[in-house]
């Protein structure tokens, strides 16, 4: 066995392409198929690397190196690799990330651009909803369909201290003028750290008072600071734990075997608390994923640094089919699986807020 097929826990191995399996044996389908069977639905488009807050484990304090105005896509550009991947290579739905997208003041020319040219498919945003209170009306009326919203605590001054920034109240009224708006259902997504596990029950009962579906995630590898440690995984027997204390938990069965979210009735429901065990049980054999960074490049995994850049061919004439075809051929190279869980596992380059999350 050579390094590259070195198995990981979850028995999924975090190979680059397999020798023997070239470029030629891809099937001639439409879709973002790749070597292992993977067919990719759902792109994220990163839209900005500025953030209005500073996550302790996604960005440095100082925030991310800026992106030269001009190595960004523009609206235009961004519309047009939408449409190509929804028209040309099968994508159902899209997600804005960044950063975050309310840094850009052309947010709403996005959405309205992007649902003008691909009617009927859901386009979401993943956000921190700082601003959001002043702008939810604007992007419903755009196009969004809906929001998931990234909150870890209801304390503000631990808040403070996680994301470096004292916004909690603006992220609370961004919240519920998203939910007044209906961009909903309205996901909280809170990151699941020893740092956040003494708050988790405030969080989940401030959800179920405002009607919020709350998801942890388990912290994966990468934060700015390269300080991910896999010993401080808090696994989702610990949070159940805590949260048990307060609430009665009983799981639910997956309606979608590959969601990747396990889902607990709180309090004999019809409120749920989910868990997205990204490194101790990973989802990377059905992922769906496929992901475009704000610069243009097509990222088949958050954890492979391997891109390839779209943006050349936009502004020099390629045509849809040139741009579908090299999209096509970086995601036939995407890897297995991230295998953050492994030994010998080396975090990748880009940070979660240069990636896209
Ligand atoms: N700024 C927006 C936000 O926070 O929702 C969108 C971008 S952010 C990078 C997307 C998601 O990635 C957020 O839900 C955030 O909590 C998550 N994230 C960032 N760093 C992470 C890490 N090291 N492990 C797990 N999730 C992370
Ligand atoms: Fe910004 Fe989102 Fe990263 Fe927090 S997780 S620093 S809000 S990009």
């Amino acid at each position: 066995m050579t390094t590259t097929q070195r198995p990981v826990q979850m028995g999924l191995p975090r190979v680059r392409p397999r020798a023997g399996m070239s470029a030629a044996d891809r099937p001639e389908v439409p879709e973002l198929v790749d070597r292992f069977g993977r067919v990719a639905r759902d792109l994220r488009v990163s839209i900005t690397e500025k953030c209005s807050l500073r996550c302790t484990y996604c960005m440095p304090a100082e925030g991310l190196p800026q992106i030269p105005r001009e190595r960004l896509l523009s609206v235009a550009e961004i519309v047009r690799l939408v449409r190509i991947a929804v028209t040309d290579l099968g994508v159902r739905e899209v997600r804005f990330t960044g950063g975050e997208p309310l840094m850009r003041h052309d947010l709403e020319e996005i959405v309205a651009g992007c649902a003008a040219a691909v009617p009927g498919v859901p386009l979401t945003m993943t956000t921190n909803a700082v601003g959001l209170e002043h702008r939810a009306r604007g992007l419903v009326a755009a196009g969004l369909s809906r929001v998931n919203v990234s909150l870890d605590s209801v304390d503000r001054a631990h808040f403070a201290e996680l994301t470096r920034r004292d916004r909690l109240p603006a992220v609370l009224a961004g919240i519920r003028a998203a939910a007044r708006v209906g961009l909903t259902p309205l996901k909280v997504n809170a990151v699941l750290m020893p740092e956040t596990l003494a708050g988790a029950a405030d969080l989940l009962q401030w959800c179920l008072d405002e009607g919020c579906r709350l998801r942890f995630i388990e912290e994966m590898a990468l934060d700015a600071d390269h300080a991910w440690d896999r010993d401080s995984i808090v696994d989702a027997a610990r949070l159940l734990d805590v949260l048990g204390g307060r609430f009665t938990l009983h799981p639910v069965e997956r309606e979608d075997p590959a969601s990747p979210a396990e889902e607990w009735l709180v309090d004999g429901g019809p409120a749920t608390v989910g868990i997205i065990a990204s490194v101790t049980r990973n989802f990377c054999d059905a992922c769906d994923r496929t992901r475009l960074t704000a610069e243009g490049t097509v990222r088949s995994c958050l954890f492979s640094d391997d891109e390839v850049d779209l943006r050349a061919g936009l502004r020099s004439g390629a045509t849809d089919a040139e741009l579908a075809a090299q999209w096509r051929a970086a995601m036939w190279d995407k890897w297995a699986g991230h295998g953050m869980d492994s030994a010998g596992f080396e975090p990748p380059r880009r940070s979660m807020g240069a990636i896209g999350g």
